[in-house]
């Protein structure tokens, strides 16, 4: 199952997933191609595909993303690639902007969309500060982005509300878990169980 989590800046999104990935066995997560320079605490291949703009260009080209968007000045995308080769396995998260999430609820009706809110304006706002990783402008530039993008909160399926940490991490890995006992998703286990009925 795919599972699209979105949300505006610094509303929690790479925090709750590593969180949920350390937590809740049989999770992957999706690893993006960026344009954006790789950060010292990140790594090539682990935490996003780093690229030229040039390189990106050609994938576009190509059609091998399954969505793309340009994200505070970079392309961000999640290749087809990706999601076929991990999504048949485990339950994948996709850790993505809002364009992104409104490009792939056209293409994969049976995913699921999680929109992240941060409980209050000034809480967002004195996260991205205190995350301290862009400038003043920039910040000022992701609050404007945000005002616009919590519109899109009801094209989502859950709704995860970021106030406290513990109570927002255990909402994101129900959902996940909610999601492994839909009828649908235990067929196989079903049938299993129930030719054990029949074999006694
Ligand atoms: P995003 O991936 O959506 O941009 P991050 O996960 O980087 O957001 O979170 C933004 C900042 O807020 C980080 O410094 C993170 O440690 C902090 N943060 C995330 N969730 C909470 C929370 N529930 N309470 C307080 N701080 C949080
Ligand atoms: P950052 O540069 O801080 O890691 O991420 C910036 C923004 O890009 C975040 O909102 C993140 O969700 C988004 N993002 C990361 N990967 C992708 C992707 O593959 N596609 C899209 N559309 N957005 C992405």
């Amino acid at each position: 199952m795919l599972f699209v989590i979105s949300g505006p800046s610094g509303c929690g999104k790479s925090t709750l997933v590593r969180q949920v990935m350390s937590r809740v066995a049989g999770v992957d997560f999706s690893i993006s191609h960026t344009t954006r320079k790789r950060r010292d605490s990140e790594q090539d291949k682990k935490d996003y595909y780093f690229i030229s703009r040039a390189e990106f260009e050609e994938l576009i080209k190509e059609d091998r993303f399954a969505e793309w968007a340009k994200v505070h000045g970079y392309y961000y995308g999640t290749s087809k690639r990706e999601i076929e080769t991990k999504a048949g396995k485990k339950d994948l998260l996709l850790d993505i902007d809002v364009q992104g999430a409104q490009q792939l609820k056209k293409k994969y009706k049976k995913a699921v969309f999680v929109f992240i809110l941060p409980p209050v304006y000034k809480e967002l706002k004195a996260r991205l500060e205190k995350r301290g990783d862009v400038s003043r402008k920039a910040i000022e530039k992701r609050l404007a982005t945000a005002k616009k993008e919590i519109r899109a909160y009801h094209g989502f399926d859950y709704i995860v509300i970021n106030d406290d940490l513990e109570t927002a991490v255990e909402e994101l890995a129900s959902v996940v878990l909610s999601q492994r006992c839909e009828l649908d998703a235990r067929q196989k286990e079903i049938v299993s169980i129930l030719q054990s009925f029949s074999e006694e």
